[in-house]
């Protein structure tokens, strides 16, 4: 078994839609980036290659590249679960937490984590999703940025299905 930790935080912008976990959230403001800048999804990403030591979602998706201009971050997840799917992992369970003092995330959590499971090829059972407000405090409690950290478990050697 390995693990993996991804974080990522982008900044909120007027002009631009908001998407995270791949779900459009109705907001004034979207997120800043190179891509659809979908923070939840390069977390995710980014703990999918850390557990399987592929290094990181900049060295594969760099943003330099216009290939990537407006992209929708699932892509990088679906590509990142085939590369691991091809060296034998199986994906566990991921656990995620978005920081975000606003839009309020309670409705949109439970979509998010279907969409989550759906791209990771979990049940929602082993998808979990937290939200957290930054109480006020820094760029996030400022409601200028959206943050997400995520934790990934995959195993290999299993059973197969
Ligand atoms: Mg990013």
């Amino acid at each position: 078994m390995r693990v993996g930790i991804g974080h990522d935080t982008h900044r909120l912008v007027p002009g631009r839609p908001l998407v995270l976990g791949g779900v459009s959230i109705p907001h004034s403001r979207g997120l800043a980036g190179h891509s659809d800048a979908d923070v939840v999804l390069h977390a995710v990403t980014d703990a999918l290659l850390g557990a399987a030591g592929l290094g990181d979602i900049g060295d594969l998706y760099p943003d330099t590249d216009p290939v990537y201009e407006s992209a929708a971050s699932s892509l990088f997840v679906r590509e990142t679960v085939i590369r691991l799917i091809q060296q034998g992992w199986r994906i566990v369970n991921l656990d995620v937490i978005i920081f975000a003092q606003e839009p309020k995330l309670g409705s949109a959590k439970q979509e998010i984590r279907r969409r989550l499971a759906e791209l990771l090829g979990l049940d929602p059972d082993a998808v979990n999703v937290k939200a957290k407000t930054g109480e006020g405090v820094g760029s996030i409690g400022r409601a200028e940025a959206i943050g997400c950290q995520a934790v990934v478990l995959i195993d290999r050697n299993h059973e197969p299905n």
